[in-house]
């Protein structure tokens, strides 16, 4: 993946999600998703017509447009990274996106790399490609995915300093499937990286291996599936441009978003969405007081805090054990799912309501088969 392979400079570490380990094979978090999502499925279209140069411009004019439809008539939000120049050129597909609710964000404008720009240089383009959306909406974007994914410690300055929320710059073969604040040179970012799928974007199916409808669709449905089963994030990529060389390739995307959202228990969410939720989300941990094994009954008495400004709705708890659950009791009779799929040794208990600032206890009980 030579593509990605500059991603790596200057870059030393990613923050992880905290676990407490209750006793080997054992383990409690705050769950990272909102109840009752086990996994996170994103769909991201980076729309850059042939970069912008108008030999191409299908994809955004035809395309777009119509997944834009879709993924409203399916009650979700896509996340479409648009070049600046392509707003310029084609403001009508920005304007589609913005009544369709859909998420707008930044590709940079002219598709350049911006690691080999000066600091001044990333400045004017970032701001030119906000400039030329913020024309058409009327709002400042606050999500980037860089050209080629390219970026320094100088676009993630720029980026924090302009206000920016979320980017999806890292890959996810390299980065892991859960989103992060990069540190980039020794400095944790106030920013959430939503790492996308490098592996099996659409380039890459349609072009690199040249694989059929019938070898991709199987191949998404089952990264599906396992994103599902191990509680992660999918964040689907694919360019516009391309989808409208094929019409199977819309095809194939309407099927993937069809049969996540069947499962009734995958989010399929924005990556704005994600980036407000990991901030609630992030603000809330839980420390296990005791915890004791009687038969096939553990219990555990929790504490839990949100040490947010905000109030939590629909957090969760998610509980591994060493033997299969049968069923989990909570204190306050929450609802819970005793197995998550493929995972019988996984479940996930719903919260009250967290009030900001507050701190509560639970006790659950966990019968084990
Ligand atoms: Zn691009």
């Amino acid at each position: 993946m030579p593509e990605f392979v500059h991603v790596l400079r200057g870059i030393e570490d990613v923050q992880r999600e905290p676990v407490s380990l209750v006793s080997p094979g054992q383990s409690i978090s705050v769950h990272l998703w909102p109840w009752p999502f086990v996994g996170v499925v994103c769909f991201t279209f980076d729309c850059e017509g042939t970069y912008g140069d108008g030999s191409s411009f299908r994809g955004e004019t035809e395309v777009v447009p119509h997944l834009a439809r879709f993924f409203r008539s399916h009650s979700v939000k896509g996340t479409f990274n648009v070049l600046g120049r392509m707003a310029v050129e084609y403001p009508t597909f920005i304007g589609t996106l913005h009544e369709c609710d859909q998420e707008i964000a930044g590709h940079g404008y002219s598709h350049e790399y911006l690691d080999s720009m000066t600091y001044s240089e990333q400045m004017a383009e970032i701001n030119r490609t906000v400039d030329a959306i913020k024309s058409i909406t009327g709002s400042d974007i606050r999500g980037w995915r860089s050209p080629f994914a390219t970026f320094n410690r100088n676009t993630y300055d720029i980026l924090v300093q302009k206000g920016f929320e979320w980017t999806s710059n890292f890959g996810r073969s390299l980065w892991g499937h859960l989103p992060f604040q990069p540190i980039i040179e020794g400095e944790t970012f106030p920013i959430v990286e939503i790492p996308f799928d490098d592996v099996h974007f659409d380039a890459m199916m349609f072009f690199w291996i040249e694989a059929t409808a019938e070898q991709i669709e199987p191949l998404w449905k089952n990264h599906i599936v396992a994103t599902r089963r191990n509680g992660l994030l999918f964040v689907f990529l694919a360019h516009p441009v391309n989808l409208a060389e094929e019409p199977y390739r819309v095809t194939l995307i309407e099927n993937v978003l069809a049969f996540a959202q069947r499962f009734g228990d995958i989010w399929i969410a924005s990556c704005g969405e994600i980036c407000r939720w990991y901030h609630t989300i992030s603000k809330v941990a839980l420390t296990v007081d005791s915890a004791r094994k009687q038969g096939n009954v553990a219990e555990m008495k929790l504490t839990i805090r949100n040490s947010g400004a905000v109030g939590v709705n629909n957090a969760a708890i998610r509980v591994q054990m060493s033997h299969p659950i049968r069923r989990v009791e909570s204190s306050r009779r929450m609802p819970s799912k005793s197995s998550i799929e493929g995972r019988p040794t996984a479940a996930l208990i719903r919260l009250p309501e967290l009030k900001a600032s507050q701190e509560t206890q639970e006790i659950l009980k966990i019968h084990l088969s």
